[in-house]
């Protein structure tokens, strides 16, 4: 695919001055030099952005998620073990609305409507949200940005998505507008200023300039929630759950081939093929709330 490349100001000061942090893929990552925000540029024009996760996003094509489906039952660990690190922040209501921003297979949908909740998922990728519907879920093929709604709701998820946002502001304050006056968002972001990405630099997993296109960290969302009329009630390190596969993929992936050969043998030895172990994976977990 030919991409059209952009330049964009900063989204956190809107100044254009930035310094390189460093290259990859062909694109450079570049941080602010007024506010300290890191961010691609130039990178993918708007329209073509949203147009890559329309078709086939969860298909492997060199960007994506690579095996989403396969990796379904670590997938449904994680939004677990998420809505329970937010779950005293949850409000108790009945009946309870939930919206899950970029919903991909509708895990997340299918343990909200398991706590008796009542779910409804937001995604762009057009045969997902087909397939959504044909299983029964309530689904719209759309933007959080262009999402209208009659409903306000009391939790709203965003896992693994705000990176990927064009108009951080835009989606802020769709969020406020959308959030009941005590619900919570829930969201998990890689952390820039995480030991993994420290430790890793440019080899770093999440550093995928096509489609994350902002680095947050616990200051810059803090800025981005306080001028939406959000506060962050709870923050903390997060990561996901990991199998054998998951650990050899991962350290194949940073060229630590010794390592990821030993593991499967240690592994296979003692036969721990179908455990899982939770993992830092160098993200951020935050909860917030309307001020
Ligand atoms: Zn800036």
């Amino acid at each position: 695919m030919e991409f059209i490349l952009k330049n964009y100001s900063c989204s956190l000061c809107s100044n254009e001055e930035t310094k390189l942090l460093l290259t990859k893929q062909g694109f450079s990552i570049v941080k602010c030099s007024y506010c300290g925000f890191v961010y691609v540029n130039p990178r993918v024009e708007n329209m073509q952005l949203a147009s890559i996760y329309k078709h086939s996003y969860f298909k492997n094509m060199g960007y994506g998620y690579v095996g989403y489906e396969q990796e379904k039952r670590l997938r449904i660990k994680n939004f677990e073990r998420w809505l329970k690190d937010a779950g005293t922040y949850v409000p108790v209501t009945n009946p309870l609305f939930s919206l899950d921003v970029g919903c991909a297979a509708g895990y997340c949908m299918e343990l909200m409507n398991t706590k008796g909740w009542t779910a409804k998922g937001l995604e762009l990728d057009e045969e997902m949200c087909e397939y959504l519907q044909l299983s029964g879920y309530d689904i719209s093929k759309s933007s959080i940005e262009d999402f209208e709604s009659e409903n306000l709701y009391s939790v709203i998820t965003l896992f693994d998505v705000i990176e990927h946002i064009p108009d951080i502001d835009k989606v802020f304050s769709k969020l406020n507008d959308l959030l009941t006056k005590d619900g919570v968002i829930i969201m998990v972001t890689p952390d820039h200023n995480s030991f993994q990405r420290k430790l890793l630099g440019k080899r770093w997993f999440q550093y995928k300039p096509i489609e994350h296109i902002h680095y947050f960290d616990r200051n810059s969302l803090k800025a981005f929630a306080d001028r939406n009329g959000l506060q962050v009630i709870y923050q903390n390190n997060c990561g996901q759950y990991a199998d054998i596969q998951f650990l050899v993929n991962r350290l194949s992936y940073y060229h630590f081939n010794f390592l990821a050969k030993l593991l499967k043998t240690v592994f296979r030895i003692l036969k721990l093929k179908d455990k899982y172990v939770y993992t830092d994976t160098g993200s951020l977990f935050v909860v917030l709330k309307k001020k």
